[in-house]
């Protein structure tokens, strides 16, 4: 039997304690028949600008605590075709950057090597680094990625020197072989560069940019076609920064850009992903402190509501039914 939400007719969705879409919490040790892995990261060390990210999971349980049982639009009842659970948070160390990574990785690896599909909320965009880093290595091959971002995050360095930061996660990941940059989309990039060079790097190395304005040329249909062949039948990881969506719908967030994309379209989008070989999902750079309302976080967590959909369906193929 897979775990199913507390049922909100039994007890009210705003009463107990908050855990992902209402399921049960299971500690990683004991989660060996855990398809899907609900996982928050509370850490913003990479944070270059306005922090606050470390505090998304949390936001984020509450709030998943909208979201139901069956999708209304394709139908699909995640809970009836996947054991899920929420894992709980990884360890963090809020002074230490480079520690938090290794603890992240640690959690992800362990998490890959039990078979488990990771579905993330975060926290900064760096943790996909480590997160990208332990897929690639239990699925013994570069990944795909479509990425959805007002930010290409292929930064090379920051003050100097120094290489990790949340504005560098997919160089990191491309340098390392974790992720294909042939195999990479980037949908609804915008917003001021450092320097006009800060794009040629990804394109160099193939990744398909589709920028703000690309995209509101093609609409998201268009652009999810494009996408779905850019992927093909690899495996394949989402990674959805929050402040794609225009800051009207989303203003929780720590390096917002305007003119960005509605939630209606990212959702659109994001249905598109059906049938795809995924692999992980993460939703990132949710900040409360600068959304107390809470809508940020609502936001987040009802696209990984929409990604939670597809990866069961993932799973459920797999397994033959
Ligand atoms: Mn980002
Ligand atoms: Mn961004």
């Amino acid at each position: 039997m897979n775990n199913k939400p507390i049922s909100g007719h039994v007890l009210p969705r705003f009463a107990g304690i908050a855990t992902f879409m209402r399921l049960p919490y299971v500690a990683l040790p004991e989660a060996n028949d855990i398809d899907i892995g609900i996982i928050g990261v509370p850490w913003d060390g990479g944070t270059t600008n306005r922090a606050g990210a470390r505090h998304g999971p949390r936001q984020m349980r509450d709030l998943s605590t909208m979201t139901r049982n069956v999708h209304h639009v394709h139908g699909i009842a995640p809970y009836e075709l996947a054991n899920c659970a929420d894992l709980g948070d990884t360890p963090v160390n809020p002074v230490d950057l480079m520690d938090s990574i290794d603890r992240i990785q640690r959690f992800y690896d362990q998490v890959c090597e039990q078979g488990i599909m990771p579905l993330t909320a975060g926290g900064d965009h760096l943790l996909s680094l480590p997160i990208l880093r332990a897929l690639a290595k239990v699925h013994a091959e570069p990944l795909g990625m479509i990425h959805f971002d007002a930010h290409t995050d292929t930064m090379d360095r920051y003050f100097g020197d120094f290489e990790y930061t949340h504005g560098t996660p997919f160089r990191r990941a491309i340098e390392e072989g974790a992720l294909d940059p042939k195999r990479t989309v980037q949908i609804g990039i915008r917003g001021a560069l450092y320097t006009a060079q800060d794009k040629d790097w990804g394109l160099e190395q193939g990744i398909r940019v589709i920028e703000i304005e690309e995209y509101m040329d093609l609409g998201p249909d268009k652009v999810m076609q494009e996408a779905r062949r850019i992927v093909g039948d690899g495996k394949t990881y989402v990674s959805f920064d929050v402040d794609a969506l225009d800051p009207v719908y989303a203003p929780g967030t720590g390096t917002p850009e305007i003119g960005g994309i509605s939630t209606h379209d990212a959702q659109a989008m994001l249905r598109d992903l059906r049938g795809l070989n995924l692999v992980g999902a993460d939703v990132v750079e949710v900040a409360p402190p600068f959304d107390p309302s809470g809508n940020t976080a609502l936001v987040g967590v009802t696209m990984m509501w929409e990604m939670l959909c597809l990866m069961a369906e993932v799973i459920s193929k797999r397994q033959g039914n």
